[in-house]
């Protein structure tokens, strides 16, 4: 078998790092051609050193400088911005691209990569959520496959082998519940980062950690699996099972349910995505009964947990409503990390931006780009009202 050439995109994260990971384990299955970061230069270079990729993209000007100098005299190719990043992704010599940029800022590159068909392993749910019906038209045009990273939508999309979309009642995804599970307002209104950082079960990148304290990430992947599965809002339910052994279930017509389990490991979706369809023996920990007597679940608390209703609320809305949603959550986590707003305070600005930035019911994506920045102008405007 030839080796899949990727562009492992956000490189430097935890997805990067562990997409790398992978692929340092099976050098005959894999080779790192294109490699992007944005502020981390170092790791990037350790990254250079070890996997000799054929170009990086670096986004941030300072890591750019400095990246561009250290490699100056290596086979590795520099390139700068978020346009470079658009480019290399339609080069021949990728075969995948792995989306593992955060954020908003990961949009452009993947549809970019849709548009030169190339295979996509989608971690970045936010893509999904601001423009989700746009990416998944542009993928149905051009024969694209979309293979879910997220632990969650790789566990339904296993379910789903074999079996015929119409066949789908219901998806049921799973949630730990958070480092907050079981917390109500009183104790919320005081808590910092230092604590939302600390998932029970998971390790990951700062974002998505404050996203699942708040439950914010569980309403995004709502979304994520309305868009990737062509689900109505109505199929798609939350559970919180705070083991996160089973990572999600399917309910069929006939009220069977699948479900998928494994311990909650990340390199397990993304090697699933990186070698699909085909399964590639590796030495993850397994899970075994003897460690774990009880798998439990309870329903959400989304009157304590506000975000969760917020991005069902803009679900529903539908229109450039989680686009507003996913902007102004990105700007109150980033306040959140920078102890600039209250843990509580998040959802009310949320809530805020969804009701003050214009409706739009069918925003093309330059509609969507501006209702991206108008929303940052809004809620940082808003931010700078608070008293914190
Ligand atoms: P990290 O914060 O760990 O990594 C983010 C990556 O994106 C880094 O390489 C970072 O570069 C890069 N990046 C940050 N800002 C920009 C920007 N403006 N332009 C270009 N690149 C940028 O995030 P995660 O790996 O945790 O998450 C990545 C995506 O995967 C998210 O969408 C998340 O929701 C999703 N996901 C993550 C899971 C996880 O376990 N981590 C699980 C399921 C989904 P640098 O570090 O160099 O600044
Ligand atoms: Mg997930």
């Amino acid at each position: 078998m030839a080796k899949k050439r990727l562009a492992i995109l956000g490189a430097t994260g935890s997805i990067g790092t562990q997409a790398l990971d992978i692929v340092a384990a099976h050098p005959s299955l894999f080779r790192a051609e294109i490699l992007s970061a944005h502020a981390n230069a170092d790791l990037l270079l350790q990254q250079v050193a070890q996997h000799q990729p054929n170009a990086v993209v670096v986004t941030q000007e300072q890591a750019y400088e400095k990246v561009k100098k250290a490699l100056s005299n290596s086979d590795t190719k520099v390139f700068y911005g978020q346009d470079a990043l658009n480019d290399v992704v339609t080069w021949d010599s990728v075969d995948f691209v792995l989306a593992g940029i955060v954020g908003y800022a990961g949009l452009h590159s993947t549809l970019s990569a849709i548009r030169a068909r190339k295979p996509i392993g989608l971690a970045n749910k936010e893509t999904l959520v601001v423009a989700g019906s746009i990416v998944m038209e542009e993928a149905r045009c051009h024969g694209v496959p979309i293979i879910p990273v997220d632990s969650e939508h790789s566990a339904i999309f296993q379910c789903l082998m074999g079996e015929e979309m119409s066949s789908i009642e219901k998806v049921i995804l799973t949630a730990s519940g958070g480092p907050f599970l079981g917390k109500k307002p009183n104790f919320l209104v005081n808590v910092k980062k230092s604590h939302a950082l600390q998932h029970p079960n998971w390790t990951m990148g700062a974002k998505i950690s404050i996203d699942s304290a708040t439950l914010m990430n569980k309403g995004l992947e709502m979304i994520e699996a309305k868009w990737l599965f062509g689900l109505t809002d109505e199929q798609i339910e939350v559970v919180i099972h705070p083991q996160s052994i089973i990572h999600s279930l399917v309910q069929f017509t006939d009220g069977s349910l699948k479900a998928q389990l494994g311990l909650p490991d990340m390199k397990l979706p993304i090697q699933y995505a990186m070698t699909f369809p085909k399964r590639v023996a590796n030495e993850f920990p397994r899970f075994s009964f003897k460690e774990y007597s009880k798998l439990t679940f309870e329903q959400p608390d989304v009157k304590t947990f506000r975000n969760l209703q917020l991005a069902m609320d803009a679900m529903h809305k539908g229109g450039n409503a989680p686009c507003v949603l996913n902007a102004a959550n990105e700007i109150v986590v980033e306040a959140f990390i920078n102890n600039k707003v209250g843990f509580l305070q998040m959802s009310d600005l949320i809530e805020q931006a969804i009701l003050n930035v214009h409706f739009i019911e069918n925003p093309s994506l330059e509609e969507l780009v501006e209702t991206d920045k108008e929303t940052r102008i809004y809620t940082q405007k808003e931010l700078a009202k608070l008293d914190y």
